[in-house]
């Protein structure tokens, strides 16, 4: 039996991990769920997965949550606050903990469960953006068994030979092929891009996810974190990883070695499999995922992707070249600009503006501690901040 605290229980990840738990009650128990301040379903999850604790970031929400589910006669206990969402992956009955926050606040719980040596199911690549060093780092010191979620990278883990250790060239690996969906935009004309509306860009031809990462995914700056977050996942540089542009989503990443030989990893669409990889590895078990019918898929497209009509993928390159503080900067600009669209504020094609705009702004300066990230993103949050006030005036 594995204990497991997931981190944004409420979300995209969240609830298809769930999913997943629910099939394998002999597996897998749930020590603690979190969210910032979703109190209905976090209330019916903790009906359901009887977990020991319950966490929202949002105090009142949590006043909220506790008054519930002692009326409803739960056992479980409700905590509040951003030590709590550490708290709840460092306790010692905790096994693993499922990364499942979005953005840069899902860094710290997630950095914490590294420095105590837990198994980490990681969706939150922005950790990985932001402090990929600092986090790598704990992962190796405190020898934490780290299992990527993103599809791309999961299937990247799957094609690499068991045990791979970060040395490309010495397990003959020439090439890391990222695939891509291109999002809704793909073919939209590059002028109807300056109108489209949050729920157009949310509206993803093939998965089904939280706003940000569908944003992400429309600009394509998704693709541009994932090449960072498969940078230090894999020790590949930024030379070694090829994005591919695959509209039907069925490859979720290949391999290429020295041989010739391409290992790709295909499955439809759907989360769960993945999520099911990471629970259960290294076996496998159901995750609810339908089988994949080749026939139906028919065929499979590629092309390379367009880095005029998707700035923000050449901006992410960019800054794991300059690396530093770079990517840092890049995330938490993003961050700022796509809250900024969510919210009617700025133009979809305004996002690459805002993040070049800070990154020409500030210095990079090198990464030797989390300090250093903060600060960076800080920073670079208070230049974003600035420029789309300018933009929506
Ligand atoms: P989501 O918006 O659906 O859910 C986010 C979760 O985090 C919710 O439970 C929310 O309550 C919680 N949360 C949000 N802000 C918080 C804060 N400040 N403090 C504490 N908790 C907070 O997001 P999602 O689509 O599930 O994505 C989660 C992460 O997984 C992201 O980093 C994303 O890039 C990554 N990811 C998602 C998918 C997907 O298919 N959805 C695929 C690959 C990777
Ligand atoms: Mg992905």
């Amino acid at each position: 039996m594995q204990n497991l605290t997931i981190l944004g229980s409420t979300g995209s990840i969240g609830t298809s991990t769930l999913d997943v738990v629910a099939r394998h009650p002999d597996k897998y128990r749930i020590f603690a769920l979190t969210a910032f301040r979703q109190v209905d379903l976090l209330f019916r999850q903790s009906l359901q997965f009887k977990p020991d604790f319950a966490v929202l970031l949002d105090e009142a929400a949590g006043v909220q949550l506790r008054a519930l589910l002692r009326e409803a006669g739960s056992t479980t206990e409700v905590l509040s606050g951003v030590d709590a969402l550490a708290q709840v992956c460092v306790a010692s009955e905790v096994d693993a903990v499922m990364a499942a926050i979005v953005g840069a606040a899902g860094m710290r719980p997630t950095l914490a469960a590294a420095k105590v040596g837990k198994k980490i199911l990681l969706a939150n690549k922005e950790t990985l953006v932001m402090a990929g060093n600092v986090f790598m780092d704990a992962v190796r010191v405190s020898g934490s068994t780290l299992l990527p979620i993103d599809s791309e990278h999961n299937a990247i883990f799957q094609g690499l030979p068991r045990g791979y250790d970060g040395d490309m060239a010495g397990s003959g690996v020439r090439r890391i092929l990222l695939t891509a969906s291109g999002g809704p935009f793909r073919n939209t004309p590059l002028s109807e891009l300056q109108n489209v509306t949050p729920d157009q860009a949310c509206a993803h031809p093939n998965w089904v996810m939280g706003r940000k990462i569908s944003v992400d995914s429309a600009s394509m700056m998704n693709k541009g974190l994932e090449v960072i977050e498969a940078h230090w996942l894999f020790n590949a540089s930024a030379e070694d990883i090829q994005v591919v542009i695959h509209p039907q989503s069925v490859i979720h990443s290949l391999v290429e070695y020295v041989d010739g030989s391409v290992m790709a990893q295909l499955g439809n669409p759907d989360m769960r499999t993945p999520i099911a990889y990471g629970l259960a590895y290294p076996e496998r078990i159901a995750s609810g995922v339908a089988p994949l019918d080749l026939f139906k898929v028919a065929r499979l497209d590629f092309v390379e992707p367009d880095f005029e009509r998707f700035r923000c993928l050449a901006l992410a390159y960019q800054a794991l070249r300059v690396a530093g503080t770079a990517p840092a900067m890049l995330n938490a600009a993003n961050e700022v600009a796509v809250a900024a669209f969510l919210d009617n504020r700025i133009a979809f094609l305004s996002i690459p503006y805002v993040i070049e705009t800070v990154l020409n702004t500030l210095p990079v300066e090198v990464v030797g501690s989390l300090d250093d990230v903060l600060l960076a993103d800080a920073r670079a949050r208070n230049i974003a901040q600035q420029y789309v006030l300018q933009l929506s005036k």
